[in-house]
This record gives structure tokens, sequence and C-alpha cells, in this order.
């Protein structure tokens, strides 16, 4: 047993603050060094991602944290999509026909708050906030800080350093900029950006539309969607092209055309959003990408982890439920070898890679679904079919969003290789009349079945997986 080794964490996010958890748990003196102020005591959500979809990988991590009834406090439900045409017409789609497979919307700042604060409760565990890394030492396992208060520079030393500080991590780029070893990088940012704005309470706190879904206005190119907060507001995020279409974020420059696009393209919405404006002026437009690199650790000096280490887009719901899941993988990984961090950092890499890869791929597939298939009426009749299969064989089917979403005892690359075999083998049946919603459900099942089995085999001989 090697209890006694220092842990460094840079960054206590999501990510960072679950794994200082975990590990002051296990017993290890962590350090963590945060960059910004201590949001339990300042607000600094302001216009990023203020509630996020929390699903079961990322519940998964909180068992085995021991605070799955706390994270529960603060989550709404959300049973399916909310679907709004242009028209204002709505219909819901449930994310399953297994009635206790839901995702939930939760607070960033109240759950982060959480995790830091049972973090802390550990005596073995401190964090400092306003310290940011400047670079690492891989080679000696230091990293340099700078404090945002009095800009002092200092060093601090650890026998493992691990950086959890977040898509533009300061470790990744030495790892980079090092270049010390064979270090693989890769960058892609979506045509899209993406800006915050609200749906306020009614005067009495309640909801102005309906509470327990995720809301999407799908419009092709582009989209709206909103999710439910504690507080009756929901939080709306508008995915956008920078230039490109009749209205884009670099077009969108005057009161007059934000409020014409919306009254043209989300009606409904823009008549729930009288703050719509003000929003939209005063919340940055951020972009949004995929890191993948490789390799994640360097010996047993340093490691990557969450989204650091891959960065995804937001579209599947998975990127903090993935980084939630990194920190039990990585946990099971320290039952095996612990106090060998070589062994422990180059195992968990191998076993965890192909699964954020994985899901990194399946985000962009969802970009395509959420903004334009999901108005499509082959679509729509594929979700009848698949939420028929799961009510009437909930043991037998699972759609490719519940093998991503709700079967987090399966990697995602596994969910992803079978999901899509599915998803050819519906479409195509549909395409080609095979079934229809009409066929009688265990003839569906049964063809689903056969065709999928076909197409995963042909896939195997083509080398595929
Ligand atoms: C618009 C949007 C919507 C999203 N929606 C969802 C969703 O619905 N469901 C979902 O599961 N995921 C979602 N995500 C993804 C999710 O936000 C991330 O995957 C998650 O936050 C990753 O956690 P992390 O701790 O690795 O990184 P972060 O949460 O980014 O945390 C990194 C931390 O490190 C700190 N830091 C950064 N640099 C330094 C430095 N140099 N020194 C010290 N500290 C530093 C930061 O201040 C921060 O506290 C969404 C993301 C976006 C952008």
């Amino acid at each position: 047993m090697h209890k006694q080794q220092n842990i460094l964490i840079i960054g206590a996010g999501l990510c960072g603050s679950l794994l200082a958890l975990r590990l002051g748990q296990r017993g290890y003196n962590v350090t963590v060094y945060e960059m910004r102020p201590d949001l339990r005591k300042t607000d600094i959500s302001a216009g990023r991602s203020i509630n996020l979809a929390f699903s079961d990988r990322g519940n998964k991590a909180m068992k085995l944290v021991g605070i799955e009834d706390k994270v529960k406090s603060l989550c709404i439900p959300m049973n399916g999509r909310m679907l709004h045409d242009r028209e204002g017409n709505t219909f819901l789609s449930n994310y399953s026909g297994r009635d206790h497979e839901y995702i939930n919307s939760i607070s960033r700042g109240e759950l982060n708050g959480l995790l830091l604060t049972e973090a802390e409760k550990h005596d073995n565990v401190t964090i400092y906030f306003n310290k940011k890394c400047k670079s690492v030492d891989f080679e000696k396992t230091t990293a340099l800080f700078q404090d945002y208060e009095t800009k002092d520079e200092f060093i601090e030393d650890a026998d493992t350093i691990i950086a959890t500080d977040g898509a533009g991590s300061a470790l990744r780029k030495s790892y980079y900029l090092g270049k010390k070893f064979l270090f693989s990088f890769s960058q892609d940012y979506l045509t899209h950006g993406y800006k915050e704005l609200s749906i306020l309470p009614t005067e009495t706190g309640d909801y102005k539309t309906y509470k327990n879904a995720l809301h999407i206005w799908p419009r092709g190119d582009f989209m709206v969607i909103a999710l439910p907060n504690l507080d009756g507001s929901f939080t709306v995020t508008l995915f956008l092209s920078y230039d490109e279409g009749e209205y884009n974020f670099n077009n969108l420059t005057t009161p007059e055309r934000v409020t014409e696009f919306f009254q043209k393209e989300f009606p409904d919405a823009s008549e729930l959003m009288p703050n719509l404006v003000e929003d939209f002026f005063e919340n940055p437009t951020a972009p949004l990408g995929t890191v993948k690199c490789s390799p994640w650790h360097y010996k047993g000096n340093t490691l990557l982890m969450g989204d650091s280490a891959h960065a995804i887009v937001p579209f599947y719901g998975q990127g903090m439920n993935a980084s939630f899941e990194d920190v039990v993988e990585f946990d099971a990984v320290l039952d095996k070898h612990d106090g060998d961090w070589e062994t422990i950092f180059s195992e968990y890499e191998k076993t965890r890679k192909k699964d954020t890869d994985a899901i990194a791929d399946l985000a962009i597939d969802n970009f395509h679904e959420m903004k334009d298939h999901v108005g499509q009426a082959l679509f729509q009749e594929k979700r009848k079919i698949e939420m028929a299969l799961e009510k009437e064989f909930p043991n037998d089917y699972a759609s490719k969003y519940s093998l991503v979403t709700f079967n987090e005892h399966i990697g995602y690359r596994e969910a992803m290789l079978r999901g899509r075999a599915q998803d050819k083998a519906i479409l195509n049946m549909l395409a080609d009349g095979i079934i229809s919603t009409a066929t009688p459900i265990k003839t569906i099942l049964d063809k689903v079945k056969s065709e999928t089995e076909a197409i995963l085999e042909d896939d195997r001989i083509a080398g595929l997986h």
C-alpha cells in the first residue's frame, strides 16, 4: 500500500472535484489547484452551460462515492424530448419505452459545489482557488502556478499529477509544446457555436412550459434547446452557424434582427422570452469542438482526465457523464495496481480511450440527429417502433440512445457499434417497406435482431471493429 502518496490535481471542475473526493476516500494526500474563485461563494456561471443532462453513467460515479441521494435532490427528471415545430405544435418523444429510464437536468454549479464540499470533508484533501496552472514539467513531476490576486508564481511538487483542467488543459499544452515524446493531438471545431439564453419563471414562480422534458426546436441547420432549472426557469441554448445561412451569429448584430429571427423560426419560444434581446447581447457566443489526443499520460508522472483528455460536443449530453465515468474506470484500475502509477495510467488509458473516442463520434452524430433528423417522418417512425420494442420487450431491445445513456454496464464503444447497426437495420427495413408501424411487434423484433446481427457480422468481416 502506498497511501501516503501526494497527488496534485489541476482543476476543480466536475471531474477534478469528483476525483479529489474519491482519492480522498482512498486515503491519498490530495492537493487541488483551481484557477477560478470558489463557485460556492461567487457566481461565475454567467452564460456558460448553466445546467446539464445528467444520466446513468454519471450516477454510477455518484454511487461509487456514496452521494447518489444528495445528487438526486438536485435533479429534475426529463422523460423525453419535447419537439416544437415552426407552427408551435409540440410532440413528446420519450427517451425510452422503459419508465425507469430518463435523464435529468442538473445545475453545474450546484453539483460542482456539492462535490467540492464532499471532497473537503476529508482532512487529506486540500483545495486552493484562484491559482492558475501555467505549465507542467512532466519529467520532474512539478507544476508552475500563478496566484490570481498577488500574481506571484510558485512551483508545486508531487508524486503524481492529474490534470482535470478541461478542454484548454495546461498539461496537454505542455505535452504538445514540450516535444519530448510522440504526442498526437487533434482539435476539430464545428461550424456552429452556441449561446445561452433563458426562459424565466412566471410571476408565481412556475414553469412557463412543460417541466419534465428536454425541449428542442429543430430547424435543420440550427436549433434551440431548453432544460429546466429548479427555480422554475429554463436555460435555453441556441446552436447556430457562425457564418452560414440566412441567419448566423456573425450577422445577428442588432436587436431587430435577433427578434425577427426568433419570431420567424421559434415563435412559441420567443413568446416565452421577453428577455431574449438582453440575454442575446449580454451572453457570450462560444465555439464547440472535439479534442482527441494520445497518450494521456507521461510515464507514471502525469495523466490527463475528463475534458482535458477528450472534450466532446454536447449533443449526446455525455461529456460530464463520461468524465465522471473516467473516475469510476480509474478507480477500478487503482484497485488492481495501487502504487504503480505507470501501470495504472497505461492500463486506464488502454481500457478507456476506445470508449471516449466512441462517445466523441456519437456526439457528432447526435448533432445532426437533434437539429435535423428528429423533425423527419422516417426518423419519427423509427422512434415509434423503438419505443414499442422497448415497452413490449424490455429485456430484449435497447435503442442506441438507451445503450449509450442507460446501459452503464457496457462501454460507449460497444453501445456505438450495436446501436449504429440497429439504426441501420430499422431505417433500411422501413425505407424498403419490409416493416412499418403496422407490422406485428414480435415480427419487427425478430427482423431487427437478425438484420442487426447480419450488419455487425458484415462490419466484422470488413474489419470495421
Ligand atoms: C454548452 C455545453 C453543454 C454541455 N452539456 C452537457 C450535458 O448536458 N451533459 C453532459 O454530460 N455534459 C455536457 N457538457 C460537457 C461538460 O460540460 C464537460 O464534459 C465537463 O464539464 C467536463 O468536466 P471537466 O472537469 O473535465 O472540465 P471542466 O468542467 O471544464 O472543469 C475544468 C476546471 O479546471 C479549471 N481550470 C482550467 N484551466 C486551469 C488551469 N490552467 N489551472 C487551474 N485550473 C484550471 C476550470 O476553471 C474548471 O474549474 C456540455 C458542455 C458544453 C460546452
